[in-house]
């Protein structure tokens, strides 16, 4: 029976993923918001292989630890472990606050990826990215990924959040994440009201620039709230959403590409840890 729900599951969650990825990608075609600087094939190549190896290595951590997030949940909510299971709460405000605690949590480890040096070293292939679009928001390192689970299962373990707001947390964090990479011109008056609510293109993107000032900004994956509460959020970017340029200013050349350079990002010793901005307001890099 347990098998049944995990197959259910799995096919729910491949079917959203595929499908929204193909909403974006046709949206992107039809309605971009900025000019792509380098050939999408071969960055959707190294994108999606990274995307692909991942979703291998998280198989094969379930094979071994025989657990998913989801799973280790059902684990702590059957032995009442976490702050959650303490308090006695009406389903809906026990699904909201797991929610929002997760939500914040991710904001938070996000926030830390930066500032931790041998995190950033993980962290910052995801801005490598010379360009940004919805293959960006499946770009992260394998061990930015593990990194990422052990934190969620930490999480899981002190507030006791339950199985079914762990899964609905992840659903719309794999959507949201697709969804603010998009390079989709959404218009302003749109982008306005929905940016109370969620995170958007127009502001993830300023986290994407190349200036330092600028990716130490809107570190919010789903909910825009936690950006603007703790002094971290900015509405555009100083050169404009067309001038702007994405990525680090090293790792711009054709190689980066490739996903065998991409995943020796955190070994290169190369690179300073963050490389010196180039200024606001200058455009493009030369
Ligand atoms: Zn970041
Ligand atoms: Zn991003």
């Amino acid at each position: 029976m347990e098998s049944v729900v995990q197959n259910a599951e799995s096919v729910i969650r491949l079917s959203l993923f595929f499908g929204l990825f193909v909403i974006f990608g046709v949206f992107e075609v039809l309605w971009p918001r900025k000019s792509l600087t380098s050939p999408k094939l071969s960055r959707w190549f190294g994108n999606l292989s990274i995307q692909i190896g991942n979703a291998v290595l998280l198989r094969l951590v379930f094979a071994i630890v025989g657990l998913t997030a989801v799973g280790f949940s059902a684990f702590i909510e059957a032995n009442q472990f976490g702050l959650l299971h303490q308090i006695n709460l009406p389903q809906v405000l026990g699904l909201l606050l797991g929610f929002l605690i997760l939500d914040g949590a991710v904001y938070g480890q996000h926030l830390v990826l930066h500032k931790v040096p041998v995190l950033w070293r993980l962290h910052r292939m995801h801005h490598a990215d010379t360009d940004i679009d919805v293959t960006t928001g499946l770009r992260f390192h394998p061990l930015e990924i593990l990194v990422s689970m052990a934190f969620k299962f930490a999480v899981i373990l002190m507030f006791g959040v339950n199985p079914f707001t762990v899964l609905i947390f992840e659903i719309v964090l794999n959507a949201t994440s697709m969804f603010n990479h998009a390079n989709m011109a959404l218009p302003p008056s749109l982008d306005r009201v929905l940016r109370l609510f969620v995170v958007t293109p127009d502001m993830h993107r300023v986290h994407h620039s190349v200036h330092t000032a600028e990716y130490n900004h809107n570190f919010g994956f789903n909910l825009p709230w936690w950006d603007r509460m703790f002094g971290t959020y900015q509405d555009q970017p100083v050169d404009g959403h067309d001038a702007m340029t994405i990525g680090l200013p090293t790792y711009r050349g054709p190689e980066w590409r490739s996903p065998w350079r991409l995943l020796r990002i955190p070994f290169d010793n190369d690179t300073p840890r963050h490389a010196p901005d180039q200024g606001q307001g200058q455009g493009h890099l030369t």
